[in-house]
């Protein structure tokens, strides 16, 4: 950690003024913020995009107020390279887009602006004011439960600062004199690897769900602790995330499951009962089908380190492995009424998918793969004649062949098939004709690998005789 900073955060006196605790929000909007200055933080402009300081130098020379703010100054400060960059200003959508040949105005919830450079975008926010004063541009609405479906009140440095989530986000650099403006004792809270909410849980998580997501997140990928307060009305709240457009909450999923700490988010999503209200029928598929929880554990290990050796994921593979509990248990039901496999298969799919899609939207590009996916587990146990080389050949065959590994791994089916593939697809031709004849021998059409467990685990004690 950078000296200066951390004496910063020893010495009291002077740089402790503010001594409210970041949960009481209205002690910070009067308390003012605390000032670190250059020689005493560690966010150094080399580390900072180009793009970024460009967007700065330009607000700041046309005389408005410039911050970097979010997730690129929090993670500057602790030694990691920030993944994208959000700058705040006292300048209207407007004014922005008259300074930027190169932006666009977008989002109507919030409205924002994108400065575009090549292939890197620089996302420029007004300050948000107190959706209930009585601002100019007017216009932040707010459901009868809390929700804020709009926020476009513009404001100040202060009121735009104890509107962000948590206290760690609202770091605001300055390109005036590239000191680091703390409103919510968000320093402290990175010196102790805590995530903690600015104002009230409670009425923060009400206004907008989405930032239950945001703590297991950040909790996750910074492995922070969840301060108490703010822990607490997770468990009580998780509900609150039904409210949420299935549209934003996949943009939120990706996000949890593809950067990097997805069994840890899994887990934590759980810990809280958030998981249940992104993907119930999953949650209900893991109480009946003992091997579900290991196979979307298998598969978010997987992701996480494909993403660390930065091989390309995708998320067809992660939902397939979310929803095949799901699907299964549906396929079994099919079939027990008496419908033969592959057509079961078919619309256990269609069926599961489209309960899910209620909950969160997962586009065609994605869904449409998912289900080769799943179809192709039909296919992998078929290889007599011409079989194996025609799934060989099928452009989702490598996500199946890996999906098969974790079903073996989960401990769903025997291992063994996956075994086969390997070695067909390893061995020369000569050694795939006697894989084949292999096979040929010993399966049957219709064969499908074998179940490790009962598909559906028996009651733990059975219920008393009635006498
Ligand atoms: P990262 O980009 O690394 O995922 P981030 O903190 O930058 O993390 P963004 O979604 O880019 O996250 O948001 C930028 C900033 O906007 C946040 O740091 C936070 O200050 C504020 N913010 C984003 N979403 C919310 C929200 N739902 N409620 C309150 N403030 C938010
Ligand atoms: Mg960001």
């Amino acid at each position: 950690m950078f000296k200066g900073f951390t004496r910063f955060l020893q010495s009291p006196g002077e740089h402790l003024r503010s001594l409210f605790g970041p949960d009481d929000a209205a002690a910070a909007e009067l308390a003012g913020p605390r000032i670190i200055p250059r020689n005493e933080h560690p966010v150094s402009r080399q580390h900072l995009s180009e793009s970024a300081l460009k967007v700065l130098y330009r607000l700041h020379n046309a005389g408005y107020e410039a911050y970097l703010v979010g997730g690129c100054i929090r993670d500057s400060f602790l030694g990691r390279m920030p993944k994208d960059f959000d700058v705040a200003t006292d300048a209207t959508p407007e004014q922005v887009r008259e300074l930027f040949r190169n932006s666009r105005i977008i989002g109507r919830r919030f409205r924002i602006v994108h400065v575009r450079f090549g292939r890197e975008v620089i996302e420029v926010t007004t300050f948000r004011g107190r959706p209930n004063d009585d601002h100019g541009d007017h216009i932040a609405q707010q459901s009868e439960q809390g929700l804020l479906l709009r926020d476009n009140v513009w404001g100040n440095i202060q009121e735009d600062a104890v509107r962000r989530d948590f206290t760690i986000n609202a770091l605001y650099y300055s390109i005036a004199d590239f000191s680091i403006h703390d409103f919510a004792n968000g320093a402290r809270d990175i010196e102790s690897r805590t995530l903690r909410m600015i104002g009230d849980p409670t009425t923060r998580y009400r206004e907008d769900p989405v930032r239950m997501l945001r703590a297991i997140r950040f909790a996750a990928k910074l492995d922070f602790q969840i301060a108490p307060g703010s822990e607490a009305p997770i468990h009580e709240q998780a509900h609150l995330l039904l409210q949420i457009p299935p549209a934003r909450l996949f943009d939120e999923i990706l996000k949890l499951f593809m950067a990097g700490h997805g069994v840890e988010t899994f887990r934590m999503l759980r810990h809280y009962g958030l998981f249940p209200m992104l993907f119930p029928e999953t949650e209900e598929a893991m109480a009946t089908l003992p091997w579900t929880e290991g196979l979307i554990e298998a598969a978010l290990a997987s992701t996480d380190k494909r993403i660390r050796e930065e091989r390309p994921v995708t998320p067809a593979f992660l939902f397939a492995a979310l929803l095949w509990g799901p699907v299964q248990l549906r396929q079994a039901t099919l079939e027990e009424d008496g419908m033969p496999p592959i057509p079961a298969l078919q619309l256990a799919s269609q069926q599961v998918l489209s309960r899910q899609l209620k909950h969160i939207s997962i586009p065609k590009r994605f869904s449409m793969p998912m289900r080769d996916i799943w179809d192709l587990q039909q296919r992998l146990p078929l290889r007599r004649g011409k079989r194996a080389l025609q799934t060989r050949e099928h452009p989702r065959f490598r996500a199946a062949y890996d999906f098969l590994l974790l079903r073996e791994e989960a401990g769903e089916v025997e291992p063994g098939l996956g075994d086969w593939w390997t070695a067909f697809q390893e061995g020369d031709e000569h050694e795939q004709m006697r894989l084949l004849e292999k096979a040929g021998a010993n399966a049957t059409p219709g064969d499908r690998p074998k179940r490790r467990r009962p598909r559906k685990r028996r009651r733990r004690s059975a219920p008393p005789d009635n006498p």
